[in-house]
């Protein structure tokens, strides 16, 4: 930073103390979460010149990688593109080990960052804030934490993250239960061992499907509570080869940018063909090789998979059919058999989850027609029986996209809540403002690709958007941003509008808050792919920030 901003922000910090009250904390950007958002956040301000403070409720750095402890947590995206490249000397410095990073290796890498870039410093720890409230006269948001601290800002950034509001699940008796009770979200730190007990986890989405196959290899039994089938393919991890690592980092800035071309911003070999239009044979060749490589790019294998019925039927046969190659019990193999849109719900990567059920210490009970009925001191009751249990795991998911911001008491200068406002639904302009709400800014938020994306290229371009016009409002002498309304409702209705034309927001997924009893039914993230959403938000500033309103 250089000395004149330095010395403008110390003089403003006074000036604005003098107003905010002793005790209180004065920044020009209060950062909510230190994931990968927040710490990149923090990194571009302080590159930029403004001075910056994030919050963290967790009391480490990583987000999703600090709470999610699960035995067998592990991204899949490849380790080699679920990384920053802001900066070319970290992505060539660090080597990651595995294709597909465990938890433990991402939160490392997490730490790493946060140390090369000194970003502890400007970090609090520990600190779940619980209102955010605008002033009007003052331009500025009041933060308020869970122990009373006040956090003055001119502007604030939410880096909440998409999924890390944990839901529960309302299953009645669930406190009565006298063993432990663990959820994969809030995972403890010490980790769990579970050898010799009787565990039982309920939910198979894809948190369970990577927990499970670990799970049953320590536990004396295994109760999995079924109650809708997921689709899954294999991850086929392995040792990140050497060569294969360095050739990457050889051509690192190329491979970033033709990963960015494409339409979840991650590089892989997509097949413009159309399922229903080759031969049964052809169709047949392609998903096997898919199915060989492993991972998500699965549903690459053809152009119409999410578009064509017909074309998602023939994929989702495929499955089935593996699924009951690997299954040695017929009636197990189609209880684990899905019958929905294959990539409707993410589809979930594993390593070993179908075979883990031909383990004689594996019981699936499928809770589908008949709910689980509740839990006892002793275990959880379904179909009129009560499985005896010294553990439970809720892997039951998150409340997706605006659980963490509406679980923050934001309201504007009118005093009217976020949670008023998106009481039928999320309404934002890119996913980056909120119409009313000036001066937040949200990263990756409702109305952005975000989670149909690799996280980390779609957090990088918010993070850069949002400093460039920080630097823009300062360079014209403006101090406050908001979006009108008439841009955020045309968005919103685009948003619609092509996920309207795509099979993923046909079902009940948690895409479209149906995993939240009483959430609006809306589909949340952008569906029109990354570059075309990278194209629009670079429009829009060649526009003069159009659609947005700056005094
Ligand atoms: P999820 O996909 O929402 O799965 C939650 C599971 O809990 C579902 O099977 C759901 O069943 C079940 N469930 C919820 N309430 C229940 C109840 N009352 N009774 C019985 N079952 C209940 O959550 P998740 O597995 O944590 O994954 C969330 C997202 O996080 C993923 O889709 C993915 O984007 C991300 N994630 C990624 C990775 C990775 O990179 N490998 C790993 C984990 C998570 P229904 O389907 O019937 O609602």
């Amino acid at each position: 930073m250089g000395k004149h901003l330095a010395h403008t922000f110390v003089s403003r910090a006074r000036q604005a103390s003098a107003v905010a009250g002793p005790g209180s904390i004065v920044v020009d950007v209060v950062i909510v979460g230190a994931g990968f958002a927040g710490m990149y956040m923090l990194h571009r301000l302080r590159e930029v010149g403004f001075s910056a403070l994030v919050l963290e409720a967790g009391s480490g750095v990583g987000g999703t990688w600090h709470w999610n402890r699960y035995p067998g947590a592990r991204c899949d995206v490849e380790s080699m593109q679920y990384s920053y490249q802001f900066s070319d000397e970290l992505q060539q410095e660090w080597d990651w080990t595995e294709k597909y990073a465990t938890q433990p290796e991402i939160l490392r890498y997490a730490n790493h960052v946060a140390d090369r870039f000194d970003l502890r410093r400007d970090i609090r720890f520990n600190v779940r804030v619980e209102a955010a409230q605008f002033d009007d006269d003052r331009g500025s948001w009041l933060l308020t934490s869970e122990n009373g601290e006040r956090f003055f800002a001119t502007y604030c950034v939410m880096a909440t993250g998409c999924l890390s509001a944990v839901n529960r699940a309302r299953i009645d008796g669930l406190e009565s239960f006298k063993g432990k009770v663990y959820h994969t979200g809030e995972w403890p730190q010490e980790g769990v061992d579970f050898s010799g007990q009787r565990v039982a986890v309920i939910g198979t989405g894809s948190s369970a499907i990577q927990a499970i196959p670990i799970i049953a290899e320590q536990a004396a039994s295994l109760y999995v509570f079924q109650r809708t089938p997921n689709y899954t393919v294999p991850a086929h991890n392995a040792p990140l080869d050497a060569r294969h690592r360095q050739a990457v980092k050889d051509r690192y800035r190329d491979f970033r940018d033709e990963a960015k071309q494409s339409f979840a911003g991650i590089h892989f070999r997509y097949n413009p063909e159309s399922a229903v239009e080759v031969s049964e044979q052809r169709r047949r060749e392609e998903f096997e090789a898919r199915w060989a490589c492993g991972g998500v790019t699965f549903m690459g294998a053809f152009s119409d998979l999410l578009f064509d019925r017909r074309a998602n039927d023939a994929a989702a046969e495929f499955v089935r059919s593996k699924i009951r190659q690997i299954v040695e019990d017929p009636e197990v193999a189609e209880m684990l058999c899905p019958d929905n849109i294959i990539g409707c719900k993410r589809l979930c990567v594993d390593t070993g989850y179908y075979a883990t059920f031909n383990r004689s210490n594996v019981r699936l009970i499928d809770v589908r027609e008949s709910p689980i009925e509740g839990i006892t001191a002793e275990g959880v009751g379904a179909g009129g029986m009560t499985y005896l249990v010294d553990a439970i795991v809720l892997a039951t998911g998150f409340d997706a996209m605006t659980g963490a911001l509406m679980r923050i008491d934001i309201r504007n200068g009118s005093d009217e809540a976020l949670a008023e406002k998106w009481q039928h639904g999320p309404r934002a302009y890119l996913g980056l403002m909120i119409s009313r709400f000036p001066n937040l800014f949200t990263i990756t938020g409702p109305g952005s690709p975000s989670v149909l994306t690799n996280m980390l290229p779609s957090i990088e371009q918010h993070v850069e958007w949002i400093g460039d016009c920080l630097v823009h409002l300062r360079e014209s002498g403006k101090k406050r941003i908001d979006a009108t309304e008439e841009a955020e409702r045309r968005w919103v209705e685009h948003v619609n509008e092509v996920a309207g034309g795509n099979l993923r927001s046909t079902c009940s997924s948690w895409y479209v808050g149906a995993n939240i009893p009483g959430k609006p039914r809306v589909f949340m993230p952008y569906i029109g792919g990354f570059p075309a959403y990278v194209g629009k938000c670079e429009e829009i500033v060649a526009r003069d920030y159009e659609g947005f309103a700056i005094t």
